[in-house]
């Protein structure tokens, strides 16, 4: 893709000084609803109102959208509020009706992304639109398709693009309900510069009170803006209700958030410092994580020696893996004495772990 430029100006002609801002029911449920949300979301920092009127459920039987009635109560909110209005479409009559109803913004939603079929079809739907259309990365960690979709939009001539990330979905049990896998969204960053990246943190998280920190993350790292699902009575949503948050608690994310400014170069220095920092901090967080699994399957081994009554300590198995990690070290440019000194600690934890299992 050349003249990448191009594709971000929708959002550098908005003039923010702000991230941009979409916020708004993960459901359109009544118009009542749809109107009071929108309502309390006029005059803050949101810049579109979103609100799902088909819901991609993973399974059946879940809310699954009031379907294109709702797209007369997003024109009432456009009417009553002067927000832009933004809607997932996930087919080419998703597509057709939300570009009748004067959508502004239409998203691709992770699972759709999966699919180069439908992704096509909602290319060719949307051929030389001046909409601004984002796409969400694929429910699995793969960057290509993430791409892929958005090569599709481009060559289908849409100028306004712009990608959102709501982390992935993994069979593991994590604090997240889709971890962020953060490397793969700088990644795109690093392929594609200009293309606005905005995050969604109800998605990663899952849940209300984790959502200002992973904004903060992603403003950390330069994304261009926040997907925030809103709600005036969030407990009480058809759909996503543990993530979503009150237009009140919207209002004050927004103000807590330190959003970092890159105009001269001193600014320019701090932006690219708080980068790399945030991505130590993420990383420092991997380490903790693995270290905590490597101990638990240690205590796997542990109960399986307690039954045999085999002793903790079997120096063979000890020697080779040191042996191995020196040399894997080395071709990560880690020296033996750094390797060395981190397996010995490593080794004494799993140790302890092992005894405390064995004696209990
Ligand atoms: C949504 O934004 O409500 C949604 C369904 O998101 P995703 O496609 O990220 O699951
Ligand atoms: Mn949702």
């Amino acid at each position: 893709m050349e003249n990448t430029k191009e594709m971000r100006s929708w959002l550098d002609d908005m003039n923010l000084g702000h991230p941009l801002v979409i916020a708004g029911p993960c459901s359109a449920e009544t118009e009542a609803q749809v109107l009071r949300i929108a309502n309390e979301l006029k005059d803050t920092d949101v810049n579109y109102y979103r609100a799902g009127i088909w819901k991609p459920r993973t399974r059946p039987g879940n809310f699954e959208g009031v379907g294109a009635l709702g797209l007369k109560w997003l024109q009432k909110v456009k009417a009553e509020t002067g927000l832009k209005t933004a809607t997932e479409v996930a087919n080419r009559a998703h597509v057709e009706l939300a570009l009748e109803h004067d959508v502004d913004l239409l998203w691709i939603g992770a699972r759709s992304t999966v699919s180069p079929f439908i992704v096509q079809e909602i290319a060719d739907a949307l051929e030389g639109t001046d909409k601004v259309v984002l796409i969400k990365n694929p429910v699995n960690p793969d960057l290509s398709l993430w791409l892929g979709a958005v090569e599709r939009l481009h060559t289908a001539n849409i100028k306004k693009l712009g990608v959102i990330h709501r982390g992935f979905s993994s069979y593991e049990r994590t604090k997240y309900r889709n971890i962020p896998e953060w490397q793969l969204a700088i990644d795109l960053q690093t392929r594609f510069p200009d293309l606005p990246i905005i995050n969604d943190p109800s998605h990663i998280t899952g849940k209300r009170d984790m959502i200002f920190d992973v904004s903060q993350t992603a403003l950390d790292l330069n994304f261009d803006g926040l997907m925030i699902e809103t709600h005036h009575d969030p407990d009480n949503a058809w759909s996503d209700a543990a993530q979503q948050v009150t237009p009140a608690r919207l209002v004050q994310i927004m103000k807590d958030l330190k959003i970092r400014k890159e105009t001269d170069s001193e600014a320019e220095y701090t932006r690219k410092l708080s980068n790399l920092r945030a991505q130590i901090d993420i990383l420092d967080h991997q380490l903790i994580e693995t270290l905590g699994k490597r101990m638990k399957v240690s205590d796997g081994i542990g109960q399986l020696k307690k039954q045999k009554n085999v002793a903790v300590l079997q120096s063979n198995r000890w020697n080779q893996i040191l042996g191995a990690m020196i040399l894997e070290g080395e071709t990560k440019g880690l020296s033996e004495e750094f390797v060395l000194k981190m397996f010995k600690a490593i080794h004494q934890e799993s140790i302890n772990h092992q005894e405390k299992i064995i004696n209990a």
